[in-house]
């Protein structure tokens, strides 16, 4: 046992005051046509209100992915499809986007603000993107509003960022609770033994089809809050028994939600930060870094949505919290 150092203090109380940084990709990039089913106002209403009501958050708007980033995951075909605006009808009609050149820019500053907060967690614990969370999309093929995979793409920069100086594996695990499959992400790493793609999502919910994740459970129309939460212990502590992470990426979709109209579950809002709790501490008693996205939340009410998805920001905050102060204590022993 010793007393902490002058400059151990002096950081811990910095860090009291510390901003946790959250990137976000311009909501002004894309318009919609009007009545468009897709809920772009959602992330505005997030922005302004993390902004408004969360004076310890720092939001930094991404640059987007270049196109060697997004060569890491993507076919260089598709993405010069994408950015020419030469998709197939059908590939287009998939994706549920008209093309414009704003689609083109916020589905590459989403994918840049997903690498700029794996970037930052890696260093600093936790990170979120605003959006993302986009893992409906395959290399070679968008669909169900995703454009680009964005964790997929930020996973595997961290892999060859991390490789530049060390020969060990970097294992990521990817916790998608979204309400809907992350077949694209679990078809992408289907052979990849460093990622374990883990997705919670209703059995009989879009995508018909579905893809092998390395752990897929399946809930049946209308779980609620104790099913839900039991099914997720058990998951992660599957995953944790076959697979030993370095890095965590959260998909906090808000879909789970009993107000949503696509989600399917009867999960409540206290359900729901459980949830996030449960996540959150997982990877905290393992000091593992986590980046969050806000994946899909489609609620009849916005603000309820939105209100979910703040109730992960602070959670998020929480955790944060203690994960530096378990540092920090471990620093001075
Ligand atoms: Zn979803």
């Amino acid at each position: 046992m010793s007393f902490p150092s002058w400059a151990t203090l002096v950081k811990s109380l910095f860090l009291l005051v510390y901003f946790v940084k959250i990137f976000f990709a311009g909501t002004q990039l894309q318009t919609l046509p009007l009545g468009h089913r897709f809920p772009m106002s959602k992330y505005e209403l997030l922005k302004t209100r993390v902004s408004q009501e969360m004076a310890f958050m720092d939001l930094i708007e991404s640059k987007p992915a270049t196109e060697g980033e997004l060569a890491l995951v993507h076919s260089p075909s598709y993405i010069d499809q994408v950015f020419s605006g030469t998709l197939p009808e059908a590939v287009q009609k998939a994706i549920g986007f008209p093309w414009s050149l704003g689609m083109v820019d916020r589905a590459r500053c989403s994918a840049g603000a997903t690498i700029q907060a794996a970037r930052q967690a890696l260093h600093e614990g936790i990170s979120a993107n605003l959006a993302g969370g986009t893992h409906h999309a395959y290399a070679d093929q968008g669909g169900g509003f995703c454009v680009f995979n964005d964790v997929a793409v930020a996973t595997r920069l961290l892999q060859v960022e991390h490789h530049r100086s060390s020969a060990e594996p970097f294992n990521v695990a990817i916790v998608d609770l979204d309400v809907h499959q992350g077949n694209g992400s679990a078809r992408i790493f289907r052979e990849d033994e460093t990622v374990f793609t883990l997705s919670l999502h209703g059995a009989k919910n879009f995508p018909f089809e579905k893809e092998c994740s390395d752990l897929d459970v399946e809930l049946p129309d209308g779980t609620q809050d104790e099913a839900y939460l039991s099914a997720l212990a058990q998951a992660l502590q599957a995953m944790s028994s076959r697979f030993k992470p370095n890095f965590v990426f959260y998909l906090a979709g808000a879909d789970p939600y009993k107000g949503d109209r696509l989600g399917r579950l009867s999960l409540s809002m206290d359900g729901l930060r459980s949830r996030d709790e449960a996540v959150f501490l997982w990877a905290r008693e393992q000091g593992l870094p986590l980046a969050f996205v806000m994946a899909g939340g489609y609620g009849h009410d916005m603000q309820e949505t939105a209100q979910i998805q703040m109730n992960t920001f602070a959670s998020a905050y929480a955790s944060w919290l203690l994960w530096q102060s378990q540092r920090f204590s471990h620093e001075a022993n």
